[in-house]
């Protein structure tokens, strides 16, 4: 109710604010409106490929390691015949193991509305967003460190007595898959008409798939809760972690033991989760939050290509087996593996801290020096100095490096576990692309300015 209350003091907050609004305020918000070009993603036609190709593509390498042995299916020949009988053999493997299951949507909806039930209900800090356009700012509720631990005690407790097996994520993976596929086509349709509803559409381009795609509103509440942040923040990801454990116990019941490679993934991820929601403030600060609207890509990539994909070391590593039994690496390489993880890890995490600490402080030292920044037209501050006055995009590099670093304890027989470094090196670069060009947008020569000050994006003095 309290929460209710409050975001209407926030909305009349920005609505009285409307009467001020500055020149560049008022040009955001009637920008909003326009008919906006479908030139992002491959315009029209790569968002209608990439709707119904992803899923296509998920499917194809969980069938690679569930019954290739973790080695990719592929045609035996380039000819029609071989192609045929490639896609004729993945049509076989979904239909017969990936049909969805009324099990498997009961998991799957008591999972959402749990964690739906905790997103509403769990006491947590109150706080502002960034600006949106217009200067307006949402207020959230930070409760995703308390609900990640309430799950991750709930879980363990029911599996201790014996209301599901440890094993059930990992039992039903590919008919849940499906159903979360289906669900996410679903939430979508219900995205368009809630925005369409509401009157919050915003740089709609007319073309369906492509709007489809890129999704209608920037924040569509239901009340006081905010169906993005949840998307991105919860169902997906503990799933993602809990798919780990559940394939970790899988192998304990199928082969008598953990091995340290599996050990070492389901560490990281946990690892990574635990720490975003540590630092759950800075989520609101992200592209994701302040930037993109929500439609089939956000919905698909929160729902189902984070919890099904980003399992699928720790999946080859229960399925592929070398002489019969589960892949071995030495302790010299483990601590290789972990050295780089930390690597990687304390960039991505200082390099975002710092921006989001700047953001909320500018006037606090970033390395014990007064920040350097540039003041925008907008208002806002583009730190020039610490990580983001020496690459544009530290934060990016530390999260490849990490990506890879997870894929590693697979070794290297196969492609299949290096899905995610490959998929996520091509995600940050395109990524940094998008942000570059929606920044020129936004700041205009402001953005040259400190393009011109910080040259690099990833490397000093390469790229
Ligand atoms: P950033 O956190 O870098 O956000 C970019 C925005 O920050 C810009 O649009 C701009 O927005 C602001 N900004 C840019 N430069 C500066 C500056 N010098 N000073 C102050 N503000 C600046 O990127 P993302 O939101 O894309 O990603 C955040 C993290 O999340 C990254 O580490 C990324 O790798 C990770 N990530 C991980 C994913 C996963 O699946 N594991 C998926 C997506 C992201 P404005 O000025 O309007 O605030």
């Amino acid at each position: 109710m309290s929460a209710v209350r409050n975001r209407n003091n926030v909305e009349k907050q920005s609505t009285s604010n409307g009467a001020q609004l500055t020149e560049v305020q008022k040009k955001e918000l009637a920008d909003l409106k326009k008919v906006h070009p479908a030139n992002e993603f491959g315009g029209i036609i790569g968002t209608f490929l990439l709707t119904f190709i992803l899923p296509v593509v998920v499917y194809w390498i969980w069938a690679s390691i569930e019954f290739n042995n973790g080695y990719l299916l592929r045609p035996e020949s380039l000819s029609v015949e071989g192609i045929k009988a490639f896609f004729a053999q993945l049509y076989f493997y979904i239909i017969t193991y990936a049909y969805p299951t009324k099990q498997a949507a009961i998991i799957y909806f008591s999972w959402f509305g749990f964690q739906a039930f905790l997103q509403h209900f769990v006491p947590g800090r109150k706080v502002l967003g960034s600006p949106l356009p217009g200067g307006a700012r949402l207020e959230y509720t930070l409760n995703g460190w308390a609900s990640w631990w309430i799950t991750l005690i709930v879980i363990p407790v029911a599996v201790y007595f014996g209301l599901f097996k440890a094993t059930i994520l990992i039992d039903n993976y590919a008919p849940m898959m499906t159903v979360v596929n289906i669900w996410s086509f679903v939430f979508t349709f219900l995205l368009k008409i809630h925005a369409k509803l509401k009157g919050e559409e915003e740089r709609m381009s007319g073309y369906f798939f492509y709007d489809f795609w890129m999704g209608f509103a920037r924040n569509p509440r239901i009340g006081s809760f905010d169906l993005k942040l949840f998307c991105e923040a919860r169902p997906g990801l503990i799933l993602w972690v809990l798919m780990n454990f559940s394939i970790a116990a899988k192998q304990l019941e199928v082969y008598g033991e953990i091995s340290l490679s599996v050990i070492l993934v389901c560490c990281f991820h946990f690892w990574y989760i635990a720490d975003y929601y540590y630092h759950e403030e800075s989520i609101l600060t992200t592209m994701d939050i302040i930037t993109e609207k929500f439609g089939y890509m956000l919905v698909y990539g929160d729902l189902s290509w984070v919890p099904f994909t980003y399992c699928f070391q720790c999946y080859y590593l229960y399925k592929h087996l070398v002489n019969g039994a589960p892949l071995h690496i030495s302790i010299g390489y483990a601590i290789f593996v972990v050295s780089l993880k930390c690597f990687g890890f304390y960039l991505f995490r200082w390099v975002n801290s710092q921006k989001h600490d700047f953001r909320r402080n500018p006037e606090a030292p970033v390395w014990g020096k007064p920040a350097e920044f540039i003041l925008t037209k907008r208002g806002t501050k583009l730190l020039c100095s610490g990580f983001w006055g020496i690459c544009r995009h530290l934060n990016y590099t530390g999260d490849i490096i990490l990506s890879w670093a997870w894929c590693l304890p697979c070794q290297f027989d196969s492609l299949a576990p290096y899905f995610y470094g490959i998929y996520f090196t091509s995600l940050d670069l395109h990524r940094c692309w998008r942000d570059h060009n929606a920044c020129l947008v936004k700041y205009g020569d402001d953005w040259r300015a400190y393009c011109k000050r910080v040259p690099y994006n990833f490397i000093p003095g390469l790229v």
